[in-house]
């Protein structure tokens, strides 16, 4: 159920018909528009007399939500979402597009700073890296936990970038939390409905990837469950899904961006690393990926690929994000978008590099 009030309703009008619903037991989401605040109803097993809210000051109309994902919908908000970041220039879901690159581990603070440095000044906004670290074999490198998350708060001081790294657990997530700018939640654990729950309690935007076999209804309910606790900020991300393919590791599905947004509010991204796993594919679909619309990338970038800890085959050199910058600036210029910082390495888009 939604409740849409009128463009001229006042926030007394608002907080009275969310003072009822949770009168009825039910929880008020009140999301604001560029148009109008629209108030979302949830925790009913059955529809809500629409009745009980009609005459109400301040309501326009009274919608009952077909789809089983309401507040992600465009049924509750027509516009699109952007997030920001308190002392920060950087936005997700706006015009310009949000780049995120760095290691697929932290494995220490040498490391982290190399990495950093050279990314920054390539243009991302964000230093990704795992500090919990969700691996195949319990014997593979499990990441550096809090040591992990206290070096990328560092590399925030130092750099300026902001820092999104992947909870997997309540115990994690409390960390990451505190620490981080940005609670990524892997593939994984995409449908840990409990770990989503807490992610939906948590202070900070929240990074959703998609499972390695989910629907989009899936993805879809999974950032529902997030928004459900409270926390409306959640962005998307396509990161490739399994399919019988063998000349990749997962098969980016970028059709599921364009059918995200004619769904759903929500920023959605591309992970072009996890979603080829070949480090000759990754710039090649990540050009595609902006070309196709998505609201901006996560790359795995590293000093040392051959010494990484994980997933070094996957991630690019600094001099190949160099480039793909530059391409990426390109396109999104074709597309009326923009990426932050100057193009460094002016390069042409030569298919095939
Ligand atoms: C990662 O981003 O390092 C990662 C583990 O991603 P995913 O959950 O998509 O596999
Ligand atoms: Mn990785």
């Amino acid at each position: 159920m939604l409740i849409v009030m009128k463009a001229q309703a006042t926030e007394a009008d608002v907080r009275a018909v969310c003072q009822k619903i949770e009168s009825l037991g039910f929880r008020a989401h009140s999301i604001p528009g560029a148009q109008r605040t629209a108030i979302g109803i949830t925790g009913n097993q059955g529809a809500v007399e629409s009745g009980t809210f009609d005459d109400m000051a301040g309501v326009q109309e009274v919608i009952r939500v077909s789809k089983p994902y309401k507040l992600v919908s465009r049924d509750v908000k027509p516009d699109n979402t952007v997030i920001r970041f308190k002392g920060h220039s950087a936005t997700i879901g706006g015009p310009e597009l949000v780049i995120m690159a760095g290691p697929c581990g932290i494995e220490s603070r040498e490391q982290a700073f190399a990495i950093a440095e050279r990314v920054a000044r390539a243009g991302a906004q964000f230093l990704r890296g795992g500090a919990y670290k969700p691996r195949t074999s319990p014997y593979s490198f499990q990441g550096l936990g809090e040591e992990g998350l206290k070096i990328m708060a560092e590399v925030r001081d130092r750099f300026g970038l902001l820092i999104v790294t992947e909870a997997v657990d309540y115990e994690s997530l409390e960390l990451v939390d505190q620490y981080a700018d940005m609670i990524q939640i892997g593939a994984r654990n995409m449908q840990n409905f409990s770990l989503l729950k807490r992610a939906g309690r948590a202070k900070k935007p929240v990074l959703l990837k998609r499972g390695i076999s989910a629907t989009l209804e899936e993805f879809l309910m999974a950032a529902e469950y997030i928004m459900s606790e409270g926390n409306y900020n959640v962005v998307l991300c396509e990161r490739g899904v399994r399919t019988f393919v063998d000349h990749t590791r997962n098969t980016l599905d970028l059709s599921v961006i364009p059918a995200v947004q004619r769904l759903s509010h929500l920023p959605i991204i591309a992970d072009p690393s996890h979603g080829t796993g070949k480090r000759d594919k990754v710039t090649p679909l990540a050009r595609a990926a902006v070309a196709v619309g998505a609201d901006g990338l996560i790359v795995e970038v590293h000093h040392d690929p051959d010494r990484a800890l994980s997933d070094g085959m996957q991630s690019l050199f600094p001099d190949q994000f160099d480039a793909l910058m530059g391409q990426v600036r390109q396109i999104a210029a074709v597309l009326g978008r923009r990426v932050h910082g100057t193009n460094a390495t002016e390069s042409a888009v030569v298919i095939g590099s």
